[in-house]
């Protein structure tokens, strides 16, 4: 079975639109799906519609920002019910949280010299969500940086123009929230946070004591080291595997949606007791 639990649409800071990511996941022959925008869930209706008319079993997912020692980590909710009142009022907190970075983003460009930041950025928007990809698109755009990679180390991070932290929901707060909802919690990307190994491992033992489910173990980046790694750590603490990719359909992202190595261990996958025909 083909399976992919971590994808974006344009309703965060994916290219297309949930029909456009449902027609490629069933081209892209995924068996199983999930939409998992950044601190909303306003593109899974839209998804699931496309997901049932083409027979693609549909996982109603999110992913959602959150902080563990003072550090933004990604959380993922998996088949949560997107009717529930808590994680709709968490998100509703975390939108808010967005469109005010925004504003001081745009500011603290404006300050550099860049002009009508905003108002470019939004333009690049298809839908109310403003992200920092957005940002850094428009930079490009503008010939101010001619890649990612280099907007990145000159803007939007740290102390640089543009740069501005959030306090995103503890992380035990938005463990609650998906839980709440009926939802799997489970730790995105592991490696990609800014930590050693022993820090990684410290903090998934706090998500695991905090009700955190699993850790996704294959992303669409994942070497071979460090599936074995994460699938071990998730053995000795506990946790369950979870397999995505992290699309977002940017041109020269070479991520390709349900191209993914195999989870070493099938009985820790965080699958192993759903049941399809209930989607
Ligand atoms: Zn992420
Ligand atoms: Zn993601």
């Amino acid at each position: 079975m083909v399976i992919d639990l971590h994808n974006h649409s344009y309703y965060s800071d994916g290219v297309l639109s949930p029909t456009e990511v449902v027609r490629l996941a069933k081209k892209q022959k995924c068996d199983v799906f999930a939409l998992t925008d950044h601190d909303t869930i306003d593109g899974l209706a839209e998804a699931s519609l496309e997901a049932n008319k083409l027979n693609l079993q549909f996982v109603f997912g999110t992913e959602i920002s959150a902080i563990w020692n003072n550090m933004t980590i990604h959380v993922l909710g998996l088949k949560i019910n997107p009717n529930n009142k808590i994680l709709q009022v968490g998100l509703k907190k975390h939108q808010q949280l967005r469109e005010i970075r925004s504003e001081k983003i745009a500011c603290s460009l404006g300050g550099a010299g860049i002009i009508g930041a905003m108002e470019k950025t939004k333009a690049l928007a298809k839908t109310n969500m403003i992200t920092c990809t957005h940002f850094a698109q428009m930079l490009i755009q503008e010939g101010i940086c001619k890649d990612m990679k280099s907007v990145f180390r000159r803007f939007l991070v740290g102390k640089k123009p543009g740069g501005v932290g959030v306090k995103w929901a503890q992380f035990d707060e938005v463990i609650g929230w998906i839980r709440g909802a009926g939802g799997v919690a489970v730790l995105a990307h592991p490696f990609r946070y800014r930590m050693t190994h022993t820090k990684i491992k410290r903090m998934m033992n706090d998500l695991a004591i905090n009700g955190c489910d699993g850790i996704e173990v294959v992303t669409a980046t994942s070497s071979a080291d460090e599936i074995i790694l994460a699938s071990q750590w998730a053995n000795e603490l506990g946790l369950l595997a979870s397999t995505g990719s992290d699309y977002h359909g940017w041109l020269n992202q070479r991520v390709r949606m349900g191209c993914l190595q195999d989870l070493p261990n099938f009985e820790q996958a965080v699958w192993r007791n759903w049941t399809w025909q209930n989607y």
